[in-house]
């Protein structure tokens, strides 16, 4: 079983073994900027289940904090991925092919929402990381 997804403009696709250890929608002040969004959907895996699979020439890197970068497609601006120390450990849904089954499970760094946004479903919220679930 594979997770496989791609940018708005097809250049660049990935692909992650397994599924998902978690997923959450993040409030934080980074997300919210690099997605122009509300909040962004991460998916979060372990360092290996990750690869590139095709396009990985058109990935810019921008480190948002120290240790970690946001992926995206040079090419339409979608946002891909994040790296820890290297590593990809979380990957956007937004992007991923067929989402169908997946949900996310929590709202995380909901101390930083914006404050135009209203969270009215019934997941769990956590004004930064859950214990236990910061990758
Ligand atoms: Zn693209
Ligand atoms: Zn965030």
């Amino acid at each position: 079983m594979s997770i496989k997804g791609s940018c708005l403009c097809g250049t660049v696709t990935f692909a992650v073994t397994g599924q998902f250890q978690l997923a959450g929608n993040c409030h934080c002040s980074i997300c919210r900027r690099s997605h122009g969004a509300a909040y962004a959907t991460w998916g979060i895996i372990e360092p290996g289940q990750f690869q590139w699979t095709a396009g990985e020439d058109s990935v810019r890197h921008y480190e948002t904090s120290p240790g970690r970068t946001r992926c995206f497609c040079q090419r339409c601006g979608s946002p891909l991925a994040t790296t820890h120390n290297g590593a990809i450990g979380e990957v956007v849904m937004g992007c991923v092919d067929d989402a169908a089954g997946m949900a996310p499970t929590a709202h995380i760094f909901v101390g930083s929402r914006a404050p135009w946004h209203d969270i009215t479903d019934a997941l769990p919220q956590f004004d930064e990381w859950p214990p236990g679930m910061e990758p």
